[in-house]
C-alpha cells in the first residue's frame, strides 16, 4: 500500500529529525492554518522543537484555534535563521510557500503533506493523498498511524480543516471517510454547529459591503455558462475590507443556474492578478489553472497570473470556454 508506506516514511521524517520549520500556503485558509497547528501539536507530542510560520497573517476568524497566535507572520517580523528540516502542508507546489522559502537552508529536507492532485511531489518525503478532502484528513490518519491520542483542541483544528475545505460537508469531496472522520472528531467534544456558524455563516459588515460591490459588476458570457466578478484594491478600501473578506465571493457566480464555471479575479497589483476558479463539475478547473501556472482540484482551483486585469480576464475566460 502506497499510503501506508508514505505514512511510515513521514513518521520516520518526524521522529528522526528535530528543529523543524512548519509552513503552509500564502493567504492561508482553514485547512492551511489547521494543518499547520496539527503538525505543531504532533511535533510537541514527540518532544521536538519547531517554529510555525506563514508569509502573512492568519485570518482573524481562526484565532480560536489552539496556538493560532504561535504561527509567526513573516511579513510583520523577520526570522533571522534557516531550517534544515521543513514541513509544508496544503501546498500544491513549491511556489505556494511564498516568502517562507527564505527560511529554508540550502539542501533542506522537506516533508510535503498535501491533498492537491496537481501536487508535483517537490518534497524529500511526500505524503500526497489526492482523494483526501483536506490536508487535515491526512493529518488525522497520520496521528492515528503514529498511535497518538487526540484531544479536543486538536480535534477542533482538524474538524476546521474538513469543514472549510468541504464547504460545510457539501462539496463532492465529502466522502464517507470524511463523514466518519468528522464523526470521530465530534466524539472529542468539537462544537460542530458553532464552528459552522463562525466560519461559514457569519459575515462582517465590510465583507458584506465588499460582496455587494463585487456582485454589482458580475459578468456573464452570452451562453450563460461562465460568470465572473472582479475585486480591486479600491473595492477593498471602499468596503473597509481585508484580504480574507474575499473568501466565498467566487461561489456566487458559480451558483447561478446554468453556470459551469465561476471565476473571481483579485487584482494583486499592476502586474499580477489572483484567479479563483470554481466548476459545477463538467470543466476540470485544475487543468485550466495549471495552464496559467497554478493548480488545485477539479472543482476548485487557482492561479496567480502576471499581467493586467484587462489582459488576463479575456485570456482566462477563453481558456475556460475551450474546456466546455
Ligand atoms: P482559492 O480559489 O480558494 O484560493 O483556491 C482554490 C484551490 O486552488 C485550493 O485548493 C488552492 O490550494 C488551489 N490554489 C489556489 N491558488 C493556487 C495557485 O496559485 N497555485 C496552485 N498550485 N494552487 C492554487
Ligand atoms: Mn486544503
Amino acid at each position: 500500500m502506497q499510503y501506508e508506506r508514505e505514512l511510515r516514511q513521514s513518521q520516520a521524517f518526524l521522529t528522526e529529525h528535530d528543529d523543524f520549520l512548519v509552513v503552509a500556503h500564502v493567504q492561508p485558509d482553514g485547512d492551511a492554518v489547521s494543518s499547520t497547528l496539527a503538525v505543531g501539536w504532533l511535533l510537541s507530542c514527540l518532544g521536538k522543537k519547531y517554529v510555525m510560520v506563514n508569509e502573512g497573517p492568519i485570518p482573524k476568524r481562526m484565532g480560536y484555534l489552539w496556538q493560532a497566535d504561535q504561527i509567526r507572520d513573516l511579513s510583520a517580523e523577520p526570522l533571522n535563521r534557516k531550517f534544515d528540516n521543513v514541513i509544508c502542508v496544503d501546498c500544491a507546489d513549491f511556489k505556494r510557500v511564498g516568502m517562507t522559502k527564505e527560511l529554508f537552508a540550502e539542501g533542506a529536507k522537506l516533508l510535503n503533506i498535501d491533498h492537491h492532485p496537481t501536487n508535483d511531489g517537490y518534497g524529500t518525503v511526500n505524503l500526497i493523498v489526492p482523494y483526501a478532502a483536506a490536508t487535515a484528513e491526512i493529518l488525522f490518519d497520520l496521528i492515528q498511524f503514529m498511535g497518538l491520542e487526540l484531544n479536543e483542541a486538536i480535534a477542533t483544528a482538524l474538524y476546521t480543516g474538513l469543514l472549510t475545505d468541504t464547504g460545510g460537508f457539501r462539496y463532492s469531496n465529502t466522502s464517507p471517510k470524511v463523514m466518519a472522520t468528522a464523526s470521530k472528531l465530534l466524539e472529542y467534544g468539537v462544537e460542530g454547529p458553532g464552528l459552522s456558524e463562525l466560519l461559514l455563516e457569519q459575515m462582517t459588515l465590510p465583507q458584506l459591503r465588499l460582496l455587494t460591490r463585487a456582485l454589482n459588476g458580475l459578468q456573464l458570457t452570452e451562453d450563460g455558462k461562465i460568470s465572473w466578478v472582479v475585486v480591486t484594491d479600491e473595492d477593498l478600501k471602499f468596503a473597509g475590507a481585508v484580504h480574507e473578506d474575499m473568501e466565498g465571493i467566487v461561489n456566487y457566480p458559480r451558483n447561478i443556474q446554468g453556470v459551469e464555471v465561476g471565476l473571481l479575479f483579485k487584482v494583486i497589483d499592476e502586474q499580477a492578478v489572483k484567479v479563483s476558479m470554481r466548476s459545477a463539475g463538467k470543466v476540470d478547473v485544475a487543468k485550466v489553472a495549471q495552464s496559467f501556472g497554478g493548480g488545485g482540484h477539479v472543482r476548485a482551483a487557482g492561479a496567480r497570473v502576471e499581467g493586467t486585469l484587462e489582459a488576463i480576464v479575456p485570456r482566462v475566460v477563453e481558456q475556460v470556454r475551450l474546456q466546455l
